[in-house]
């Protein structure tokens, strides 16, 4: 049978609860529909191939919840909603993330799953996750599994989903939930832009004021946002004031693999990041 315009004759299904929505992935090999804002500009001129399931009505994966271990983002939590969601410390860099994705009209659309399952190099929702080692929850018909973000985005747009799998919640653990973070992008322009670089980063201090903790993640320069690890260790143990960010050097950046596009050369993106990185360091023991 064909569709409209010549096409494949296409349902677009729009369930009301995740049970629904896992069975019909179940038996009709659809596709996942969000906002939409990454659905269809990948479309282009072209209509979908699949069946649609809109996911929008599940309001069971809706919205930011506070458990005794746990924080839990919905899948369907919307940058909005995380701007909107009084939140602890640590999620300032996700906050500072909603802010700056797209304009108003992407953020009250856009979620923050999407941006994740999109697994774009440059999904700016990337970085501030992985800094907080965020695990994600994948629900299909057969049930659900966890999965660390650091392992679920394996590529550029590469994830470990299942196509009958939904992102039904992003889980963060209540480690460091007190501790400043931040998060800095680079654009061509201020507002509207795909990122050149972005770093988010987390700095936990003890009582002495030196550093106990610390996370930081780099996207758009490597396939995939990359945390820095030895970065990380170095930084266990440094005062925890002004001038940290004098501990970064050019070696510690040594995950990164940046390339040369339209929007930087590599050289340009690996010596942004080296200055993204100190200052997203800086504004952590700055707003202690
Ligand atoms: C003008 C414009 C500006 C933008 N600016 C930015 C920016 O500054 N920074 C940035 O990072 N991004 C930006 N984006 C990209 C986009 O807005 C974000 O990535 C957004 O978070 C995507 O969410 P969505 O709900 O719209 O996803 P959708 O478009 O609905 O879906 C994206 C992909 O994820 C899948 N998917 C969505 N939700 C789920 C789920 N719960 N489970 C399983 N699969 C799912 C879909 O099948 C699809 O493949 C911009 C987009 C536009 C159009």
């Amino acid at each position: 049978m064909t569709g409209c315009f010549g096409g494949p004759a296409l349902l677009y299904l729009r369930p009301k609860t995740l049970d629904e929505a896992v069975a019909l992935l179940a038996s009709s090999s659809g596709q996942v529909l969000a906002g939409g804002t990454d659905f269809y500009p990948a479309l282009g001129e072209r209509l979908p191939q699949r069946d649609v399931v809109d996911i929008t009505s599940l309001a069971e994966i809706r919205g930011i919840s506070f458990e005794s271990k746990w924080i839990r983002i919905g899948g369907l939590t919307t940058w909005t909603e995380v701007l909107r969601t009084p939140s602890p410390r640590c999620f300032d860099a996700l906050k500072a993330v909603a802010r700056e994705v797209g304009s108003v009209q992407i953020q009250n659309r856009g979620t923050v799953a999407g941006n994740l399952c999109n697994a774009s190099p440059a999904a700016d929702g990337v970085p501030p996750l992985l800094a907080l080692d965020a695990e994600v929850e994948l629900t299909s018909a057969g049930g659900s599994r966890r999965v660390p973000l650091s392992q679920f985005i394996t590529g550029n747009r590469k994830t470990l989903r299942n196509a009958d799998e939904i992102l039904s919640a992003v889980w963060v653990l209540r480690q460091i939930e007190n501790a400043p973070s931040a998060f800095l992008k680079l654009g061509a322009r201020r507002y509207l832009v795909i990122s050149i670089s972005m770093v988010a980063a987390v700095v936990q201090t003890d009582e002495a004021g030196r550093v106990s903790d610390a996370r930081v993640a780099v996207g758009s320069c490597s396939a995939r946002a990359q945390r820095l690890h030895d970065l990380e260790q170095a930084l266990i143990g440094l005062p925890a004031r002004s001038g940290i960010g004098a501990a970064v050097k050019g070696d510690h950046l040594s995950p990164l693999s940046p390339i040369d596009d339209v929007r930087a050369t590599a050289e340009y993106r690996r010596d942004a990041s080296l200055t993204l990185v100190r200052r997203a360091l800086e504004a952590c023991v700055g707003a202690r």
